[in-house]
């Protein structure tokens, strides 16, 4: 007898989740690049004024693309779980402000960790600061001081974190954060970018809500800018984020949806690679005489190690690593020749960036130091080239 299938694998999920075949019967689903959309009559009209019929009125709305890959998203971050839903912006940065602006109002606070992706950085401490809403840090998110910081922020709403950390991959333990932050009232958002649902899923961890840049491993071939907002929170979904994606307007085209969802579909199988190339660079790095230091969760002296193998399903493809100068370092990225200088991460190309004068620079000398950003500091994007090739030109770049 047939069993009726109520969970599917990640891979299978990335492949269908979400996909549905229009009238002309194309097997991939067409790019609607429209504006607008038509109503046969005024009952059709009516019925969607009554709420009796979800039919697309206009894009900045909605548009069959960005359903197909908000369903694949939440799919994908839900692990099988009801009542997860997304909501695709046009940038992971308009995500992250829709997330931080439908969980902290004027006069709420956040608390966030001491090292985040620059513009998030920015976006928290000089740009919602205008609004009201005010911020405080705390480095790791240490659960002792993660509970003192609540109890001296009563009107904290929203514990904003990003593990694996950009760019020091420091680890935060989001379970344990969840569990803190939701004594205290407040909501936790997790930004997941750095490892994808593949590798890690916040929301069975506790989280409220996640975000993503999938302009990285999601899309994972470099050509779109785009964001999502995953969350199983359904009045925050309906009454928040939804009213902010229409009413601040940071939607995403049809076609960038559509190269979006094209990308997602091969990301379990990408992530399984990008995860071994990882740890064969992070092994060569750790062990290379010009390297000072090499921060990859996957190495036994991550100081997080422990915990990141109890709560990622493998450790990503991202490496920091020290060269000890602003000279080295540059020295160094300006010999690579198959590896590109370049910001941005998560594509099948291999990624190099400095961190101080490209991501980061935006967070003030002194904060950079307190976050661990050294000008010696490099981060890299293990891409899905043969990991020998990648080492080979690392190893030439490094060289006397
Ligand atoms: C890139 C990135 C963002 C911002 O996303 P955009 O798509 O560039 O707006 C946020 N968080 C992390 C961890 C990122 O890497």
């Amino acid at each position: 007898m047939m069993r009726k299938q109520t969970r599917r694998e990640m891979a299978t999920e990335a492949i269908h989740a979400g996909e549905a075949h229009d009238i002309s019967g194309a097997h991939i689903a067409p790019i609607y690049q429209t504006s607008t959309f038509t109503f046969p009559d005024m009952a059709a009209v009516e019925a969607r004024a009554a709420g009796e019929s979800d039919s697309y009125m206009y894009s900045r709305g909605g548009n069959p693309g960005r359903t197909a890959l908000a369903a694949k998203l939440a799919a994908l971050e839900g692990g099988g779980t009801e009542g997860i839903s997304a909501e695709i912006f046009a940038s992971g940065m308009a995500a992250i402000t829709a997330a931080l602006m439908g969980t902290a109002k004027t006069g709420d606070h956040i608390i966030t960790q001491q090292v985040l992706y620059g513009s998030a950085d920015h976006l928290i401490s000089d740009v919602l600061t205008g609004f009201g809403v005010s911020n405080s840090r705390v480095a790791g998110l240490e659960p002792e001081v993660l509970r003192n910081e609540l109890k001296q922020h009563p009107e904290t709403t929203a514990v904003y974190l990003e593990t694996p950390a950009n760019p020091t991959m420091s680890v935060i333990d989001i379970a344990a954060t969840a569990e803190i932050a939701h004594r205290a009232g407040a909501k936790v958002i997790v930004d997941n970018t750095f490892a994808t649902p593949v590798l890690q899923r916040p929301l069975g961890m506790g989280a409220d809500v996640v975000v993503h840049s999938t302009t990285k491993f999601i899309n994972g071939h470099g050509t779109v800018i785009g964001g999502a907002v995953v969350s199983s929170d359904e009045v925050l979904m309906a009454d928040e984020i939804a009213s902010l994606i229409r009413f601040t307007g940071g939607v995403p085209s049809p076609f960038d949806c559509w190269l979006t969802n094209v990308g997602l579909k091969t990301l379990p199988l990408r992530m399984r690679q990008h995860c071994a190339n990882g740890m064969d660079v992070a092994g060569f790095l750790e062990e290379h005489p010009a390297v000072a230091a090499t921060a990859y969760p996957g190495l036994k002296s991550h100081p997080q190690h422990e915990l990141a193998g109890r709560q990622m399903d493998g450790f990503g493809a991202l490496i920091a690593f020290d060269l000890g100068s602003y000279e080295a370092a540059a020295r160094f990225l300006e010999r690579l020749e198959l590896c590109s200088l370049a910001v941005s991460l998560g594509n099948v190309d291999t990624l190099i960036e400095h961190p101080a004068s490209m991501t980061h620079a935006v967070v003030p000398p002194e904060e950079r130091a307190a976050s661990g950003i050294t000008d010696g500091l490099i981060r890299i994007s293990v891409g899905l080239e043969d990991a020998a090739d990648i080492i080979s030109d690392l190893d030439q770049a490094l060289g006397t």
